[in-house]
């Protein structure tokens, strides 16, 4: 199966967290934090169309300077995500620099606050030195912040003594071509099949039971194939339609029930889960006062939100001899062992 999302894991677990993502023949990529991001390409972060931040402690957000670098002479947009604070904390960052020389540059730079179920935007652009502008404030229903034509993005606030945002990424669904079938109708392979994949992902919607419904009623749509033209429906039989694959990313939560049951329902189901383990349960009174997750929380919300694969992503320094501990508790834990 060919996936949309490609990540990678920038640090290992005692470095800054920070998921870079590509999506499958598109130009854009993701990043989940921008921590240090020094590992990250030059032409790579070019491409970061969106950031998501969990928070703006600094070792979430200090990259952040690294992408303006990147991206100052690009046409697309920046957007970026965050907590409530996260209009002000861009704004401080690019008033840090000085912006006589951009004048001529079409950078644009748009922030997105996370609270509750609103997000507060504002702009800044190079043209205008990068002065705040305020924009109007939109309403967000079920937790999605971002539709895009391939996936959408979902956010959660939660607590880490201080707001915290948690994301989950998901592929509408996913479409592979059945071969056999194409080759016993005489359909030949071709760009042809990308563009119908396009077609589909833009009109219908899935629907467990059905597979695929129109997004409109009336919906009648003609492709062009290499042996003429047929409705999209007659293709069908070419398709085998899935699930599209959720990935999640949850960082630096303090260890409280609400927080636990927040979260184990928000990434329910999900393909990966990014997640913090930054204690041994032995210390959970640190763990409680840092406010973040015991390794012991982390693999038990694996194991009741039925996560496929847990990565984990942020460990404290203080089992830096011996990280082999945490994985070993989130083990347990994840399968039921531990007491
Ligand atoms: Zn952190
Ligand atoms: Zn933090």
């Amino acid at each position: 199966m060919s996936r949309l999302f490609h990540y990678k894991v920038i640090n290992n677990a005692f470095g800054d967290p920070c998921v870079f993502m590509r999506l499958l023949r598109e130009k854009k990529a993701l990043l989940f934090d921008v921590g240090d991001i020094r590992k990250i390409p030059f032409n790579e972060i070019l491409k970061v169309s969106h950031i998501f931040v969990t928070h703006t402690h600094i070792d979430h957000f200090i990259g952040f300077d690294q992408v303006i670098r990147a991206v100052l002479r690009r046409q697309e947009p920046l957007r970026i995500y965050g907590p409530e604070n996260i209009i002000e904390c861009v704004h401080g960052k690019l008033r840090g620099y000085t912006w006589n020389l951009v004048a001529d540059y079409p950078l644009q730079i748009e922030a997105y606050a996370i609270k509750e179920n609103k997000i507060k935007r504002a702009k800044f652009v190079a043209s205008k030195s990068f002065k705040i502008e305020r924009l109007s404030t939109l309403s967000i229903k079920d937790n999605l912040i971002l539709q895009e034509s391939l996936f959408k993005v979902k956010a959660v606030e939660l607590s880490h003594g201080i707001p915290v945002i948690a994301y989950s990424i998901e592929e509408d669904f996913h479409i592979n071509i059945n071969k056999v079938e194409l080759e016993v109708s005489g359909f030949p392979v071709g760009p042809w099949l990308s563009e119908l994949k396009k077609l589909i992902k833009k009109n219908y919607e899935y629907e467990p039971t059905k597979m695929l419904k129109p997004k409109n009623k009336n919906l009648n749509i003609m492709v062009q194939t290499p042996k003429g033209k047929f409705k999209v429906e007659e293709l069908f039989s070419f398709l085998k339609i899935t699930k599209g694959e959720k990935i999640s990313y949850v960082m630096d939560v303090a260890p409280t029930d609400e927080n636990i049951n927040k979260i184990i329902e928000f990434v329910k189901d999900s393909d990966i889960l990014f997640c913090e383990a930054y204690f041994l349960s032995k210390d959970r009174d640190r763990a409680f006062e840092r406010n973040h997750l015991t390794a012991e929380i982390t693999g038990k919300i694996a194991k009741e939100a039925g996560i496929k694969e847990l990565v984990i992503l942020h460990i404290s320094p203080k089992y830096i001899e011996n990280p082999q501990e945490i994985y070993k508790e989130v083990e347990l834990s994840k399968s039921g062992d531990l007491l």
